[in-house]
């Protein structure tokens, strides 16, 4: 699929505040797969769709997780985590996307999980680093990410994670299981 019809696609699907959003988060992901050896055009794709589920009802995602055999404990976490594993699979079936690896890389965009593939980290970075991200933290981790991947990943981890700590929030198994993963890998 080429990127105009994936954009015109998504477009639809989203805020103007989330297509801006969602078009630095291609730009820096077919920068960091240009930079780290991936799959540019499936960074791309990935990128485009990443939010694709964003604005789905609760009661939506919340009835595509159960029918589609969704990790059931996504349930009892924040619905924030709910559209990107409902993202997948509505890219999937909607859109017909068939890319097992542009899936996963939606599917873990959130939260990230054990044992990432690049492709999976240059998304989860990219959404974290794109241009209009503005929070606390965030100029460190685009610094890293110019030239460790895994460092700038395992930054922005540490940052989430103590982002929801102070705020009393639950979290996601996955989410921890990503930390760990990586801060093994790093060492
Ligand atoms: P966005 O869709 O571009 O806004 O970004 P993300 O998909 O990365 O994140 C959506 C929200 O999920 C953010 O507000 C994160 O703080 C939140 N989030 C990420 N991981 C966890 C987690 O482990 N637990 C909880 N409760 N929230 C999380
Ligand atoms: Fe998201
Ligand atoms: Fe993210
Ligand atoms: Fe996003």
């Amino acid at each position: 699929m080429e990127r105009q019809e994936a954009l015109t696609i998504v477009k639809k699907q989203l805020t103007e505040h989330r297509y801006q959003h969602t078009i630095g988060v291609m730009e820096t992901a077919i920068k960091l797969a240009e930079q780290y050896g991936a799959d540019v055009k499936k960074a791309e794709l990935a990128a485009i769709f990443h939010d694709y589920a964003k604005y789905r009802p609760k009661e939506e995602m919340k009835r595509i997780i159960l029918e589609q055999n969704m990790p059931n404990d996504l349930l009892s976490y924040n619905a924030e985590l709910w559209h990107a594993p409902v993202g997948a699979y509505l890219v999937k079936t909607e859109v017909g996307i068939e890319d097992e690896d542009i899936l996963n890389a939606i599917r873990y965009h959130t939260s990230g999980r054990a044992n990432m593939t690049l492709l999976e980290k240059i998304i989860y970075l990219a959404d974290y680093i794109e241009p209009g991200r503005i929070f606390p933290g965030v100029d460190e981790v685009r610094d890293l990410a110019k030239h460790d991947l895994n460092k700038a990943l395992t930054k922005a981890l540490q940052n989430t994670i103590q982002f929801l700590l102070k705020k009393d929030q639950p979290i996601y198994p996955d989410t921890i299981h990503t930390y760990n993963s990586l801060i093994m890998e790093v060492k």
